[in-house]
């Protein structure tokens, strides 16, 4: 039986993953939930699936949780609030299964100990991975657990490697739908609205990873994210765009072979595979129609008009605590963006001059990265402001 905690319970991947638990069935069981301060929906999930262990990230709603949860015939045997309390659900012992979909760097923390706590991790966080990849896989393989990512791009990749060597493959074709900007000249990217940069074509998402997808930094951390997954070189992946969605991601072998994983563009197939891994359920969502589509195509991605995407190949090989960098500055120059700050077009520019001025620490421990990502915050707040 599948005992799984949500981090991130009431964000877009944490609904959708209720959603599935819901249609596959008795053998997965939400045992704890987490919430940033959506105490509305955690209530209803929590009355809904009865978890033992929920938290809030944001303590000062505990009272409104606490009133709200004294007129359910339900209460959770433990409640908990802060960085401590996603902790808490994250490591619980009753718990076997981590979906881990906060985002940005706040899960860090919380993911690595469950990994040490050899939860099967389930991994939407990919800023995680960017900031601290090399840590957080060398836990992994320490304590022997399995990370599953919930990215359709690298669920499509595993699923292509499976029963594959290793030494066998050639190269990982990382497909990218352009985002909403794709065919914008340079002019018109300047004057990019929020509303229009939350409105993507294929996929419906939360608004961080929108916008990530809107400036293609989201491919560039999903570069990273499958260089530390499958162990492959940068040099070894290769970015595609790929405007239909449909082609999730492809695996080219050395004999030429180039196998691939097709899908509608909806993010339960990758939830309920990494659910249900290592088996198959039947899915109660629509299959994909060939006959519907008029054609796929693919396209090389343009450096110049999604500069993100340049930046994040750029930290990716000089290593060490740059990806960090990346992840950080970028993570502020989106909120900034969402919060009408800078312009679209600030955010590559100022994730550049964080990257400028950063001493880079090669082979950075935790302590490293958790002050290399404060510093870079303090950077960017300062340049912004
Ligand atoms: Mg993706």
């Amino acid at each position: 039986m599948k005992k799984i905690s949500i981090l991130g319970a009431t964000g877009s991947i944490g609904v959708n993953t209720l959603k599935v638990i819901k249609s596959l069935g008795k053998e997965y069981k939400v045992v704890g939930l987490t919430a940033g301060g959506n105490v509305n929906l955690l209530v209803k999930q929590i009355k809904e699936f009865q978890p033992e262990i929920v938290a809030l990230m944001d303590e000062e709603k505990g009272r409104e949780l606490e009133k709200k949860l004294s007129k359910c015939k339900y209460k959770p045997a433990h409640i908990f609030y802060g960085l401590k309390g996603l902790v808490k659900v994250a490591t619980y012992s009753k718990s076997n299964f981590l979906v881990s979909s906060l985002v940005g760097a706040v899960g860090l923390i919380p993911t690595l100990e469950a990994i040490r706590k050899r939860k099967t991790i389930a991994l939407a966080n990919k800023e995680i991975l960017v900031m601290a990849g090399e840590i957080i896989i060398r836990e992994a393989l320490k304590y022997k657990i399995q990370i599953l990512s919930l990215d359709s791009e690298h669920s499509a990749i595993f699923q292509c490697l499976r029963g594959e060597k290793k030494k066998e493959v050639r190269k990982i074709i990382l497909t990218a739908s352009g985002g909403p900007f794709y065919r914008y000249s340079s002019q018109n990217l300047q004057k990019v609205t929020v509303a229009e940069a939350l409105n993507h074509p294929t996929w419906s998402m939360g608004k961080k990873i929108t916008i990530d997808s809107a400036t293609l930094m989201n491919k560039g951390l999903e570069l990273i994210e499958a260089h530390y997954l499958f162990d492959i070189n940068i040099d070894k992946i290769q970015i595609v765009v790929h405007p239909q969605s449909i082609v999730h991601s492809m695996v080219e072998f050395v004999d030429g072979a180039v196998i691939a994983q097709l899908g509608i563009a909806d993010m339960r197939l990758p939830l309920q595979f990494a659910l249900t891994y290592p088996c198959r359920q039947k899915s109660n969502l629509p299959a994909l129609n060939l006959e519907k589509l008029n054609s796929l195509s693919f396209d090389k991605p343009d450096f110049k008009r999604f500069p993100c995407l340049r930046l994040a190949i750029k930290a990716a090989g000089k290593r060490g605590s740059m990806p960090t960098v990346l992840n950080a500055a970028n993570e502020v120059a989106v909120d900034s963006f969402l919060n009408g700050k800078i312009k679209f077009m600030d955010i590559p520019v100022l994730i550049q001059y964080a990257m400028n001025k950063h001493k880079l620490i090669n082979n950075p421990t935790l302590e490293d990265i958790l002050e290399v990502d404060s510093w870079t915050r303090n950077k960017m707040k300062e340049v912004i402001n």
